[in-house]
């Protein structure tokens, strides 16, 4: 086999590069997937009761980047959603991100302005400084009795790490409001594909000059694959046969249900905040595509060491870990590590299809 761009992984990274060598510099890709199907952890498919899923989570589409937005839309129509989570705390739900609906809840109050609410952290939070994990970055914000609510024990269970041993950018994804807003994301553009994420990648995929090869591991096809460029979206440490060790990645076991009623929860997602159940999260997936149905499909989330690599797993060890892969990288002048397993970062899929388009801009000059 003979191409340009060898390509590994048809997830967002994979497909986007694919899609614009195509189209923009009209080079032959060829792309090896090792799943059976294309789309990366974005995959969606409908089930056998008619619904809309999401095999590998929730994934809702959210960015502030115009230029993102417009790449993607070549690909999809969109519905406008605004993904809403409630965290279940014993046997109440309460709004997180922590907001003034959840202090008051919470804490029997009246707080009625953002001052108010302002004040209310002033009083609990404790300062911390320099700001150096997860635990720090939330108890700076809110203190000790909201951090141990609603961060400790999710964020143990999703990562087996104590908030103290993670990247403050972990537990700092989640903003704190002094207001009523609900929405889990405030960008500026928040939509889901109308017709799912799989359509829009296989629009994007649809092009005489990309070559796609599921149900392969591009270990076994190098040798018989000529090429003058690679560009690899896996795990680093494979590709590098682990020659530095196993960086440790975090994944999730999904157990679907279908249940005949309409309707199951409040809200598309619920965060199991507490320790009393070993899933971190429900989602209800006809509520994310607005679907109607008489039957509706729900998942739990376990997460577990083994398995698909979901998570690049944010810690300073980790991080030099990586470090020793990427100058090995580095060396390598034909190929090119993009997206969240190559690069070992906590992306979401906006920042992969933003740092996607920056590349193929360099490719262009090469
Ligand atoms: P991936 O989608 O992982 O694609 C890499 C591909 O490479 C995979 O298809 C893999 O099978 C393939 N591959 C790996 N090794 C090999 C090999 N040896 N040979 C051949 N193929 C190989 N982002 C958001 O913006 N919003 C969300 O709501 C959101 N929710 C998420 C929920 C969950 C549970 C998870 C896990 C992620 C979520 N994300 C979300 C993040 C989003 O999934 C990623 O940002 C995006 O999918 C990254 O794209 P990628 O191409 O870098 O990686
Ligand atoms: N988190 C938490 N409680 C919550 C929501 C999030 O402790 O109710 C922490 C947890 O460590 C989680 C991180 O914040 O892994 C990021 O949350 P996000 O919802 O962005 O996770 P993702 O959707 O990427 O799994």
């Amino acid at each position: 086999m003979k191409t340009d761009y060898f390509i590994v992984g048809a997830g967002f990274a994979g497909s986007v590069l694919a899609e614009r060598i195509a189209s923009q510099l009209n080079k032959k890709v060829l792309i090896a997937e090792k799943r059976n199907h294309i789309a990366g952890n974005a995959y969606d498919e409908y089930d056998e009761h008619g619904i809309l899923v999401h095999r590998y989570g929730p994934h809702i589409f959210h960015t502030n980047s115009k230029e993102v937005f417009e790449y993607l839309s070549q690909f999809t129509e969109w519905i406008p959603y605004e993904h809403k989570v409630l965290a279940k705390l014993g046997n109440e739900l309460y709004p997180i991100p922590i907001n003034r609906i959840t202090i008051n809840k919470l804490y029997s109050l009246n707080l009625k302005t953002d001052e108010e609410v302002k004040e209310f952290y002033e009083r609990v939070r404790e300062k911390r400084f320099p700001i150096t994990n997860s635990e720090d970055i939330i108890v700076n914000q809110v203190g000790y009795d909201l951090f141990n609510k609603f961060f400790r024990y999710y964020t143990k269970k999703q990562w087996n790490l104590e908030p103290k041993g993670l990247s403050a950018s972990v537990c700092g994804r989640i903003p704190v409001r002094t207001n009523d807003d609900s929405r889990y994301f405030t960008d500026k553009y928040q939509f889901m594909p109308k017709d799912g994420y799989t359509k829009m990648f296989e629009r994007m995929l649809n092009h005489k000059n990309i070559e796609v090869i599921l149900n392969t591991d591009y270990k076994n096809i190098l040798d018989s694959v000529k090429f003058d460029k690679m560009i690899y979206t896996g795990p680093i440490d494979y590709f590098f046969d682990f020659k530095f060790g196993k960086l440790p990645y975090r994944s999730i076991r999904f157990e679907f249900e279908n249940i005949s009623k309409k309707q199951f929860q409040e809200t598309a997602q619920i965060n199991y905040v507490d320790d009393s159940v070993k899933y971190t999260r429900v989602i209800e997936h006809k509520l994310l595509s607005q679907q109607n149905s008489d039957s509706t499909t729900i998942s739990f989330e376990y997460p577990q060491k083994e398995g698909e690599q979901f998570y690049p797993i944010p810690t300073e060890e980790n991080r030099s870990q990586y470090l020793l892969y990427k100058k090995e990288a580095e060396k390598l002048s034909d190929v090119f590590f993009c997206g969240r397993l190559a690069e070992y970062q906590y992306y979401n899929m906006d920042q992969v299809v933003a740092n996607t388009l920056k590349l193929v801009g360099n490719l262009r000059n090469e």
